[in-house]
């Protein structure tokens, strides 16, 4: 909303975000952050008592002139006034300032939709005063001095200069060297006490292909032992496990989360070992979104058509309540799968379908089409009523989503090339995953299981006088191994 809204991809390029973890170089740069965490949030809370003020006396007198929502209006307003309510606005970047009053007029332009009914998804609330531990340190910078350093390694914001990233570059500065990017706007925001710079550009598109643009593919994601089970064109099926050091994260998470049970809250103790529960956090969330991109990555590049189910993962969350970490962090990747593929079919050329929500792809036969219609979640298998079949629960799921021809739920999919949430990519720091070129161990990333499988390089392996697999065997709907 706002000012930025109204900015128009050109033709042939899309949106793309990229997120470097960067650290101040000096004591002085992070005050400086700081300060610049604080202006915005001064702007932003300034704009927004205005903006009530105004409400208010029109409620009481509706002759008392609107005050206009609009970023050009707030903004001339704050300059009208900074001297007299910030004395101390010198200090910092202008946009600071705007950067807080621009999310303020995003926030408001969200509420009134929402409440005109404008708006789809969860209502939205009046915007609220931020308080410094309330809200999540972060300002943005659309104009001035903003730029990728040739050395690769330092990003230069306006005012507070020259910040080093704890990654390369590379991949973003050279697109930007040569033309092919153009950067729109640089956030500097802190999570969980570390910097990060997301970089929102456009990109010119290149438009590809993937290897295999005929094949399709069904991908059944799961929260339980198996991560993801796929049902290849080939009729292979592949199970992912849980990336391993995971289980390992989540064990310690349960040590540390037990000790800090035993601290006295607010005591130095508590602060370590919340600190240090924010780190396995941290990680256990990283090896997820590795993992996420691993995998949409390759088959994105491999399948001209891909098959995902429509997961109401809100529905899922709220039907769980409060369950183990394990759980919701699963449930986190599983919601990230879908977006993701979403722009990665887009940049590759392919296509993703989303089966119905009200599919019935476990409790289908596929092949005979005989229906179970009291299948437990635990039930890893089940016996056909039709022709008796002993059929493995996600692998069937997964057939039965490839080979699908019904409805597709048209969500955020069919986008064409313009098919890029912004700060999707971002999620790692702009560094690909799995790039083409680079030795990347496939076949010690991503777990495959079952006796008959043994594919090792997805993208390249065509396989066609491969047997398919009847029925699978339950023996081997459990071999889905942690190996890494
Ligand atoms: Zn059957």
């Amino acid at each position: 909303m706002g000012a930025r809204q109204k900015f128009e991809i050109p033709e042939g390029w899309v949106a793309r975000g990229f997120r470097f973890e960067v650290e101040a170089t000096t004591a002085e740069q992070q005050e400086l952050i700081h300060q610049h965490f604080g202006a915005r949030r001064f702007a932003h809370n300034w704009a927004l008592a205005q903006v009530r003020a105004n409400l208010d006396a029109r409620a009481v007198d509706p002759a008392v002139p609107a005050l206009g929502w609009s970023l050009p209006a707030l903004r001339k307003a704050w300059n009208q006034a900074k001297q007299q309510v910030a004395p101390w606005w010198r200090e910092c970047s202008k946009e600071a300032y705007s950067s807080g009053i621009a999310d303020l007029v995003a926030a408001l332009h969200n509420w009134s939709d929402s409440k005109a009914g404008r708006r789809a998804g969860r209502r939205v609330g009046f915007p609220r005063f931020k308080a410094r531990h309330r809200d999540r340190g972060r300002v943005r910078f659309t104009t001035g001095a903003m730029r990728l350093e040739p050395d690769r390694r330092h990003l230069t914001l306006p005012v507070i200069g020259r910040l080093r990233s704890k990654e390369n570059t590379r991949r973003l500065q050279r697109l930007v060297a040569t033309g092919r990017a153009r950067i729109l706007s640089m956030t500097l925001s802190e999570h969980g006490g570390r910097l990060f710079v997301s970089v929102a550009t456009i990109v010119c598109h290149t438009p590809r292909t993937p290897a295999e643009p005929d094949a399709r593919c069904g991908i059944d994601l799961g929260i339980g032992h198996e991560w993801a089970v796929i049902a290849h064109d080939d009729d292979t099926i592949q199970r992912v496990a849980h990336p391993a050091p995971w289980a390992q994260t989540h064990m310690k998470r349960c040590r540390v989360a037990r000790q800090r049970s035993r601290r006295i809250v607010g005591s130095r103790g508590h602060r370590q070992v919340s600190a240090k529960l924010a780190a396995l956090d941290r990680r256990a969330a990283n090896l997820r979104t590795d993992q996420v991109h691993l995998l949409t990555t390759i088959l994105a590049r491999r399948y001209g058509t891909i098959v995902v189910e429509d997961l109401d993962i809100a529905a899922m969350g709220r039907a769980m309540g409060r369950r183990a970490f394990r759980r919701s962090v699963a449930r986190a990747g599983i919601g990230k799968v879908r977006p993701t593929l979403a722009y990665k079919t887009a940049q590759e050329g392919g296509r993703l379908l989303l089966a119905e929500r009200w599919f019935a792809s476990s409790k289908t036969h596929h092949g005979c089409g005989g229906y179970l219609a009291d299948l437990k979640l635990s039930q890893r298998a089940w016996a056909c009523p039709a022709c008796g079949t002993i059929v493995d629960r996600n692998a069937n799921a997964a057939r039965n989503l490839r080979d699908w021809t019904g409805p597709v739920a048209d969500r955020d999919v069919q986008r064409g090339g313009v098919a890029a949430p912004v700060p999707c990519v971002g999620d790692h720091g702009g560094q690909a995953h799995a790039s083409r070129g680079r030795a990347r161990p496939w076949k010690t990333t991503l777990v495959v299981a079952g006796a008959d499988d043994t594919r090792t390089k997805p993208r390249r392996e065509a396989r066609p006088g491969e047997e398919p697999r009847a029925g699978v065997p339950a023996s081997s709907s459990h071999n889905c191994s942690l190996t890494w």
